[in-house]
């Protein structure tokens, strides 16, 4: 396949809206490609060039593409910026240098359209990877050299993915239903999809695998080392009575408030990475699979903690006062976002990690154990003691034993507890009914019994005393299918420091036209500025009510902003099935 049939499908897929539309053009795109090509599809057609957990990013500002561009197609730089303006998009303005030079004969176009996917791929990567003394100026070079080499679409499209831009409108669910419709015509086999891809969270392996040899392909997908499995998600449910009638036998924990981290850890000589300890692999994922081994020191000592060659474990980071011995709020551990500040916070505010699950050991995966085995196992893999914790946990079918551990939870100034099914296995994602949180001091008979994670979807401009911040209030929404629905529009309860804030990191997704993913928004609801779906806020609420006006027919009542959650991806904003479930579970 060359690099222009793929531009060729971008620029189809650019100019629909519909999901399924979508899916089918998709489809069509992974049939027409061989087995090593899929994977690199899957990977360019969401804007990136490898799984969304490696941290490969092609570190251009935009400045430096403007200089790119000025080269690429010999025109001055500030001739760029002019366009830019008129247009808007450096893409756009990439593929028009590009007719003018080939018209004006400006560069020669010797191998345009003739590049192959995989070559164009290779290059890029290559630019991405370059590093240290000098990569700036590689770089620069690399994507000049491959802009020459171009047709004028593929420019588009490489100038929007070099910037992090590229944005199709789809994410990897609709892959996976592509997948599916690839093989059958129709979305039945993306269950089994997905099912594999929550246990091995790297859409392109689990694309030429499929592409290679079908459903029969995925059934041997188990958890490996170094690859994110989704983290089990916990279901919400009114009562203890109803929690032990639903699992039965339950084990019950603290819930900790800090940061869910998954551990891939392994004795290993020669594999470690820049700046870790020597002689061991290890890798740290967010629970929404990012890569954060930098903002954890901590985890370079915990050989000392473990009976094992390779484990991957499940735990959440809490900060924690070691005169104390007392948990700390979460807020501490978000000071870690700024790189240069880490070491110091690890000084000042030390982490621990208390550990709650084992999902892999010594070459084996152990999702589908049930959880009495893997606790036992987990105990004799974890020997405590200075950065990982132990977990407490008592098991019962005892609705007021359940009532009483998560009473002392409380008292404790923890969340609540999290109960969780005895005898099943680790559920990847939040299906089932394996676990479930248990937040609320009394089953509460009127109001709401849990915060949403909802998505920032644009901002109004501000009037009065919040002139000044440009912003007075924001919409939020929430997934529903592969697309997002409006919840609530947001104008108090933010300190000025929150609205600030708000405004800086919404400019940075500001878009011109209101993303094709937020479906038909009344007018009455459109903001002055559209943000595309990234940010992620976390909502507290007296009650959801049935709404005319917001798409997803529910709002929200009395919304105020709990905190931003860094940790959370729009995927894993709290979703309208969630959200309908609590409106039910509300007292009325
Ligand atoms: P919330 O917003 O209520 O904190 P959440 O939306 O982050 O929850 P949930 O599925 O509601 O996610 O709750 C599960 C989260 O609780 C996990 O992701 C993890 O970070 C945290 N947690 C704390 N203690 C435990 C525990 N013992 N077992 C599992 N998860 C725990």
């Amino acid at each position: 396949m060359t690099f222009a049939t793929l531009s060729s499908f971008f620029a189809k897929l650019e100019g629909i809206t519909s999901r399924l539309a979508i899916t089918e053009v998709l489809a069509d795109l992974f049939s027409s490609a061989s087995s090593t090509e899929i994977a690199i599809l899957c990977y360019l057609s969401l804007g990136r060039l490898a799984p969304l957990y490696e941290p490969l990013e092609f570190q251009l500002a935009e400045k430096m593409i403007i200089r790119v561009i000025g080269q690429a197609f010999n025109v001055s730089e500030d001739r760029v910026r002019e366009t830019y303006k008129e247009v808007g998009d450096l893409g756009e303005v990439a593929e028009k240098l590009k007719v003018k030079s080939e018209k004006l004969k400006v560069i020669a176009t010797t191998r345009s359209s003739k590049l192959s996917m995989l070559e164009v791929y290779g290059r890029l990567r290559k630019i991405a990877e370059e590093n240290g003394e000098g990569s700036q100026q590689r770089k620069i070079e690399g994507l000049v050299l491959l802009l020459h080499e171009l047709d004028s679409v593929s420019c588009k499209y490489v100038v929007r993915m070099v910037l992090g831009r590229l944005r199709l409108g789809f994410s990897d669910v609709t892959i996976l239903d592509a997948l599916s419709w690839m093989k059958t015509g129709t979305k039945t086999l993306r269950p089994r999809l997905e099912q594999a891809y929550f246990v091995r969270a790297d859409i392109g392996a689990i694309a030429a695998l499929f592409k290679k040899k079908g459903v029969s392909g995925l059934s041997g997908i188990a958890a490996k080392l170094g690859v994110p499995v989704m983290p089990a998600l916990c279901q919400r449910l009114k009562s203890p009575q109803e929690m032990i009638a639903k699992m039965g036998r339950v084990a019950v924990e603290p819930k900790y408030d800090g940061q869910r981290v998954q551990i891939h850890w392994a004795k290993r000589k020669g594999q470690s990475a820049k700046g870790k300890a020597k002689g061991v692999f290890l890798r740290a994922f967010t629970r929404n699979l990012e890569e954060v081994s930098f903002m954890f020191p901590e985890l370079g000592r915990i050989t000392a903690d473990l009976s094992a060659r390779e484990v991957i474990l499940d735990s959440e980071a809490v900060s924690y006062d070691t005169s104390s011995g007392k948990i700390l709020p979460f807020q501490e551990i978000i000071t870690r976002k700024r790189k240069h500040a880490i070491l110091e916070a690890a000084a000042k505010v030390p982490l621990r990690f208390f550990v709650f699950d084992i999902l892999y050991k010594d070459g084996r995966s152990l999702l589908h154990l049930p959880l009495s085995n893997r606790a036992a196992l987990l105990e004799q893999t974890l020997a405590g003691g200075k950065v990982l914790m132990k977990t407490e946990r008592i098991v019962t079918e005892d609705p007021n034993v359940l009532r009483q551990f998560h009473a002392k939870q409380l008292t404790a100034g923890l969340e609540g507890a999290v109960v969780k099914k005895w005898n099943a296995p680790y559920s990847p994602g939040r299906r089932g009914w394996s676990w479930v949180k248990y937040k609320e001091a009394e089953e509460r008979t009127a109001g709401l019994s849990d915060t949403l994670d909802c998505v920032v979807m644009g901002y109004y401009r501000g009037r009065g005393k919040r002139a000044s911040f440009g912003i007075g209030g924001f919409l939020v929404g929430i997934p529903k299918g592969g697309h997002f629905v409006t919840i609530s529009k947001i104008g108090t309860g933010l300190s000025d420091e929150q609205w600030k804030e708000l405004r800086l990191r919404a400019d940075r997704l500001a878009v011109s036209d209101k993303p094709k993913e937020y479906g038909d928004i009344g007018k009455t609801l459109a903001p002055d500025i559209w943000t595309r779906p990234s940010l992620v806020v976390e909502i507290a609420a007296d009650n959801i009510t049935r709404s005319p006006v917001h798409s997803a027919g529910l709002a929200l009542r009395f919304p105020r902003l709990v905190r931003f959650r860094d940790d959370k991806g729009p995927g894993q904003a709290t979703t309208m099935a969630e959200v309908s479930t609590l409106y039910q579970l509300q007292g009325k």
